[in-house]
């Protein structure tokens, strides 16, 4: 049963992870909903790509299985293509490989015991976890000991993010290194499994043809008749209180009732018409994304790494991840071929973001060289991609800076916001399924035009 109070569809703008979750559970609700997607494909940064034979993710991506509900949504829309993974990560340091997360019996064989005494010191020296550090580098000191921060906490999210560590809000690790601290360390050395458990990593879910199966399968329960892709929008006409038409490719005007908006927040603000005050639109510049190349290479050989992902923290090294599809899905390559994809995080002035395809290429075939993976002979196939707002840089501030400017998109009554870059927030697929079908059914309880709140946090 439709409670629309007209006949106008929703109209969702991005047909990412959010769109999609979005559009989908609205039409499960009953509701009419269109949505407009810029690109030729659905899926945002969570798509799958293909190099010939090989398949590739716009990133290192898993499916984390943390709210029971969406995951048995997700396995409903997957069937036995879900399947559980289980592969280990581990972390590039001085020709050594750490597992990751870091395991104080692993650290005790491969690491110098001058380097495990200061670790141990610090252990019990260092004043227990402070739960308000001021930045990043404080909470990492804090939290781990600044031995091992410094040797492969800081290094690796200054270059994740492209920004000093005390420039860094705490949050920027997300859960990534939640049970990390060193009491579960220390805990772990001394045989506890309750320790490990909480920061157990390699296990996950993975779909079979790779993490945009999960956006193709929802476009399909969805009905693709519902999205238009290569539809840019370019305009949001708005009257002050309600956004009354949105323009695509600048040519064609669309009335819209009810709107979704999963772009990012910069960009609404920016599409805005009326542009919004010079205030507003100073703040909103002064909050950035992080963006990433990758280097995608098709390899003539069965596996070069038995890892989910490998980390580089070295300063020395441009890319922070090398992650390979086949320890995922083996459907993600010819039967003895292989693939991998390394991530170069940089901000769009960065001379990275512009460096030839060439150059990628060596680069990454001189990493994998000194790492002693391969000489490069086995290499078949190269591309590179660019997966742009793949992080919102959480700086000291910035959320705070991002929730005064949904402040002010919230005078729109029919606007809602949901998705990671359209509410600046450190978020994965799992919880943008979740808040949309929060959001869906109070769409669908006639809740359209009032409390957005938890949207706009998702
Ligand atoms: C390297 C990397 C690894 C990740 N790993 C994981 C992981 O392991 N697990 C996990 O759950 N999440 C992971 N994520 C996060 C996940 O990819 C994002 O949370 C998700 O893609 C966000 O979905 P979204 O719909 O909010 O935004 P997006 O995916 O960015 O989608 C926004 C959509 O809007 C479209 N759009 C933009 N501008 C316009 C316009 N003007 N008009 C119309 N359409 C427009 C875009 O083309 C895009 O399709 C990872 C992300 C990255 C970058």
């Amino acid at each position: 049963m439709s409670t629309n109070p007209s006949d106008m569809p929703i109209t969702v703008l991005g047909a990412g992870p959010a769109g999609l979750a979005t559009g989908l559970y609205a039409d499960r609700q009953g509701m009419p909903v269109r949505l407009l997607e810029a690109a030729d494909a659905v899926g945002g940064n969570a798509r799958t790509l293909r190099l010939g034979p090989f398949r590739y993710d716009t990133g290192a991506h898993r499916f984390h299985d943390k709210n029971d509900e969406i995951t048995a949504d997700v396995k409903a829309l997957l069937g036995d293509d879900l399947r559980r993974i289980d592969a280990p990560s581990q972390i590039c340091w001085r020709g050594r490989r750490i597992d990751f997360p870091l395991a104080p019996v692993d650290l005790l064989r491969k690491l110098p015991p001058s380097l495990l005494a200061r670790i141990s010191w610090e252990q019990l020296s260092i004043p227990r976890v402070s739960t308000d550090a001021d930045h990043f580098r404080e909470m990492a000191h804090q939290s781990y000991g600044p031995t091992l921060a410094d040797l492969f906490l800081l290094n690796y999210t200054e270059k994740l993010w492209g920004a000093d560590a005390e420039r860094l809000s705490p949050r920027v690790a997300g859960d990534r290194l939640e049970g990390l601290d060193l009491t579960t360390f220390f805990l772990e050395a001394f045989g506890s499994s309750k320790g490990k458990a909480r920061h157990l990593d390699g296990s996950f879910y993975y779909p079979k043809h790779g993490y945009g199966q999960i956006a193709e399968a929802t476009a399909n329960a969805l009905g693709r008749d519902h999205i238009r892709t290569g539809t840019r929008i370019t305009s949001i006409a708005h009257d002050g209180t309600r956004v009354e038409a949105v323009t695509v490719n600048e040519t064609e005007t669309i009335d819209v009732e009810t709107v979704v908006s999963t772009l990012p927040l910069t960009l609404v603000l920016r599409l805005l018409d009326p542009a919004p005050p010079a205030e507003i639109q100073d703040l909103a510049s002064s909050i950035r994304f992080r963006h990433l190349r990758l280097a995608v290479l098709g390899l003539d050989r069965p596996r070069l790494t038995p890892n989910a992902s490998l980390y580089f923290p070295s300063r020395h090294v441009p890319f922070t991840r090398l992650y390979e599809p086949t320890n995922r899905s083996p459907d993600m390559a010819p039967d003895d071929q292989t693939v991998v994809v390394l991530e170069l995080p940089c901000h769009r002035d960065d001379a990275a973001w512009s460096r030839s395809a060439d150059t990628l290429r060596e680069e990454a075939r001189a990493l994998l060289a000194a790492q002693g993976l391969t000489d490069g002979d086995d290499i078949v196939a190269f591309d590179h991609h660019t997966v742009p707002f793949a992080y919102p840089i959480l700086e000291v501030g910035a959320e705070k800076t991002a929730e005064r400017l949904g402040n002010y998109l919230d005078r729109f009554e029919n606007l809602h916001r949901l998705g990671r870059s359209a509410n600046f927030t450190y978020t994965h697929v799992h919880n943008l399924y979740a808040r949309a079908k929060t959001l869906a059914s109070r769409l669908a309880s006639g809740e359209r035009e009032r409390d957005r709140s938890t949207a706009a946090r998702a």
